[in-house]
């Protein structure tokens, strides 16, 4: 039997076939979100890559910003069940999750059994989101993946002050203007979303192990300022940003078989 999980992202369709509830069969991931024909490309990509038609799938759950407009899917179920779910499957000693995405932060804690016991979030503010990230790059003209090789080569951080995403643009402008090295402006913009992240994390206090889901996981330049922020290694996998397809497909199983 073989389950789909599609995480309608803001920014990026993924999605993760599974067979057997087990095995991973094929993934996508597409860098067009809700609103756009991302999600139906990234379905589509991952049938064909499987070998697969729409008929032979039990069971399609839709997570993600955009879920309640996914047209093919079964059911529906928040990220937040479903990161937890997907991660806890893979890394069952995690008691915390840190989830940056395109358009929000979410920190989310677990208990022994994977059991989601609390959660903060900021969708309000796009400065700690994958959003501030994307537009700073827009700003220096690098690809999004890119922004780690960058804060690697810096030995003095620049800071942005401005907490506002629209001010900080400005600020970042000014700074280099003013002669700042590109690679200082980058870890200072990295840091600056690890800072309001961590803010977010202590909220709900942090309890090791701590596993980092979404896109901006990719980022090492995030990754490593939030350890430092928060003084705990911070597990990641190439597989960070389709956990939440992930974990959908592992309930689009359950409900399968019941
Ligand atoms: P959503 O589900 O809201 O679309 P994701 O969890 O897919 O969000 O994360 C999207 C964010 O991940 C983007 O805003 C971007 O900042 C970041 N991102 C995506 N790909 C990469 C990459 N290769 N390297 C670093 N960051 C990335």
């Amino acid at each position: 039997m073989y389950t789909l999980g599609v995480d309608v992202g803001s920014t990026t369709s993924k999605c993760v076939l599974l067979k057997e509830g087990k095995e991973i069969v094929a993934t996508s991931l597409l860098r067009a979100g809700t609103g756009t024909d991302g999600p139906a490309r990234a379905q589509e990509e991952v049938l064909e890559k499987a070998g697969l038609t729409a008929a032979d799938i039990a069971y399609v759950m839709a997570t993600g910003y955009g879920r309640k407009t996914l047209q093919t899917a079964t059911g529906e179920m928040s990220e937040l069940s479903c990161h937890a779910r997907g991660i806890s499957a893979l890394y069952p000693e995690t008691r915390t999750i840190i989830d940056i995405g395109g358009q929000d932060a979410k920190v989310i804690s677990l208990g022994a059994n994977g059991q989601m016991m609390n959660f903060v979030m900021n969708d309000k503010c796009a400065a700690g989101t994958g959003r501030f990230l994307d537009v700073m790059a827009g700003i220096l003209q690098l690809d999004i993946g890119e922004l780690e090789k960058e804060a690697r080569k810096s030995e003095t951080a620049a800071k942005i002050s401005s907490t506002c995403t629209v001010f900080a643009e400005s600020e970042v402008i000014s700074q280099l203007a003013n002669g700042a090295a590109r690679e200082d402006v980058v870890a200072g913009i990295c840091n600056s979303v690890a800072a309001r992240v961590a803010a977010l994390a202590k909220r709900i206090g942090i309890k090791e192990e701590v596993f980092m889901s979404g896109g901006v996981a990719k980022n090492g330049g995030v990754r490593l300022a939030l350890e430092r922020e928060l003084g705990v290694k911070i597990h990641y996998s190439e597989f960070s940003q389709l956990m939440g397809a992930y974990g959908a497909a592992l309930f689009a199983y359950s409900k399968a078989e019941k």
